[in-house]
């Protein structure tokens, strides 16, 4: 045992404090398992120190125990609140007062601190992410399909017919999912504090774009993908933002010329283009339009999809929506089956959630203001979980909520518009009702159309 004195010392550097140093070389000789300091801010006034020597000692069995606050890393649950105060540090240590956990708790109540919890790859255990070795495969494979121009919805496709499954929305991959996989810096092992921000606790969560300061904590769990990975996915997502912006721009006017540009896909991932064909007919020159799938286009062996003319896509779309006006008993059951999906969907209301969650709050700054004992401790902690879980909760429902009210919107508007059957090709209704056509075609089969409409309805046609 050794007294490290540390009193009056400005803990802003650790290296600066010869004392520190001499009992960190102890700790390395192995020669200390146990410190007791004062505050957090004497530890370390740098929170990506402060959390990286917390969490090498603890990994070498060297636990600290940190006085004013109460926090002892030979909890695990502790490091949540460290990484916290750590992330305080810097900017509001000089104003804190005695009792910071209190403080820590206002703000939590005040819901500025933000925590995720479960997510592809990671498991968060008593506030540790612990990677989940197979998903963190996929987590890889993702960055390493997106860096190599795979595009968002060929990643969803690749994973999909591997029979991967999503995290979250019914094991389908979407573009959103992806996006937000790759953008999450949690991957490459940082957090940043204070991602999103809720400015009344029963509003949602904004995103903060610097209303609020933001904490970035680095190297805080082991990263999935390595930060060089991580940045250049970043680089990507940007460089792919500005390409498309600007093709926007250039193409706005090709964009809405036509009802299809877009919205057709090849069943090899390709796009479609329009093209004009011509043949003799009977001696006369004709002109036909065709969507062609520009990897067939480029080389046939790729993709053996044939053009598919413009009009067939028409009739198909006519036949396609007809039937479904016409069979009006299979069309209300597959609305009414969408619609209770979407509803049965909705049984957690973020409200209920958040109630719970200021419950759990009071609950424990009560705890954290009575005397500590093991059993008030190890009650906070339960309550650290749970309203890390009710976060992460009221995050999800609200989340869903917003798809599930798009869909209900979108199945109201698929209701307005087929009342009677069309006559002939409407681009409104084509362009109102369906996000995608898939088209597929096997062998000497015909092509098939799989008409994929905003609602989530799916029909097939065969042309
Ligand atoms: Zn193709």
């Amino acid at each position: 045992m050794g007294f490290f004195g540390d009193e009056g010392i400005s803990g802003k550097f650790a290296h600066n404090r010869e004392d520190f140093q001499r009992m960190l070389n102890e700790c390395y000789a192995g020669k200390i398992t146990r410190i007791v300091t004062k505050s957090v801010s004497r530890f370390a006034r740098n929170q990506v120190e402060c959390m990286k020597l917390a969490r090498d000692l603890k990994n070498r069995g060297i636990t600290i125990l940190f006085e004013t606050q109460g926090i002892d890393t030979k909890d695990e649950g502790s490091f949540v609140i460290l990484s916290v105060l750590a992330s305080m540090a810097e900017e509001e240590i000089r104003t804190l007062s005695r009792n910071v956990i209190f403080g820590f708790l206002k703000r939590y109540k005040a819901g500025q601190v933000n925590w995720t919890g479960r997510m592809l790859g990671y498991e968060v255990v008593k506030g540790q992410f612990q990677i989940v070795p197979d998903e963190a495969l996929v987590v890889k494979e993702i960055f390493d399909l997106f860096l190599k121009g795979k595009s968002y919805y060929q990643i969803c496709q690749i994973l999909m017919s591997r029979g991967v499954q999503a995290f979250q929305g019914k094991g389908r991959w979407t573009r959103g999912w992806i996006e937000f996989i790759l953008a999450n810096e949690k991957y490459c092992g940082d957090v940043i504090l204070q991602k999103t921000y809720a400015p009344d606790i029963m509003l949602p969560r904004r995103k903060n774009e610097g209303k609020r300061p933001k904490y970035e904590v680095q190297n805080n769990h082991i990263g999935i993908v390595s930060k060089a990975t991580f940045d250049a996915a970043q680089a990507e997502i940007a460089r792919r933002n500005k390409e498309k912006l600007t093709l926007k721009e250039k193409n706005s006017k090709f964009c809405s010329l036509y009802p299809f540009s877009g919205k057709l896909i090849c069943t090899c991932n390709g796009k479609y283009r329009r093209h004009a064909q011509t043949f003799m007919k009977n001696g006369v020159k004709q002109t036909e339009r065709v969507w062609v799938c520009t990897t067939h286009q480029g080389n046939k062996t790729l993709c053996d999809v044939k053009p598919i003319k413009e009009s067939t896509l028409e009739k198909a779309f006519v036949s396609t929506l007809n039937n479904l006006i016409s069979n009006k008993e299979m069309l209300s059951e597959m609305l009414g089956a969408k619609i209770e999906e979407v509803l049965a969907g909705k049984s957690v209301d973020p409200r209920l959630l958040a109630e719970q969650l200021v419950e759990a709050q009071e609950e424990l700054i009560a705890i954290s203001k009575t005397t500590r004992t093991d059993q008030s401790q190890a009650q906070a902690e339960l309550l650290i979980q749970k309203i890390q879980s009710l976060q992460c909760e009221i995050e999800l429902a609200q989340v869903n909520i917003a798809t599930q009210d798009l869909t209900l919107v979108r199945l109201a508007e698929m209701k307005k518009l087929i009342k009677r059957p069309l006559a002939f090709f409407n681009d409104d209704v084509f362009t109102t009702l369906i996000n995608k056509v898939l088209i597929t075609a096997e062998d000497t089969k015909p092509a098939k159309l799989h008409f994929i409409f905003y609602c989530g309805i799916e029909t097939i046609e065969e042309v």
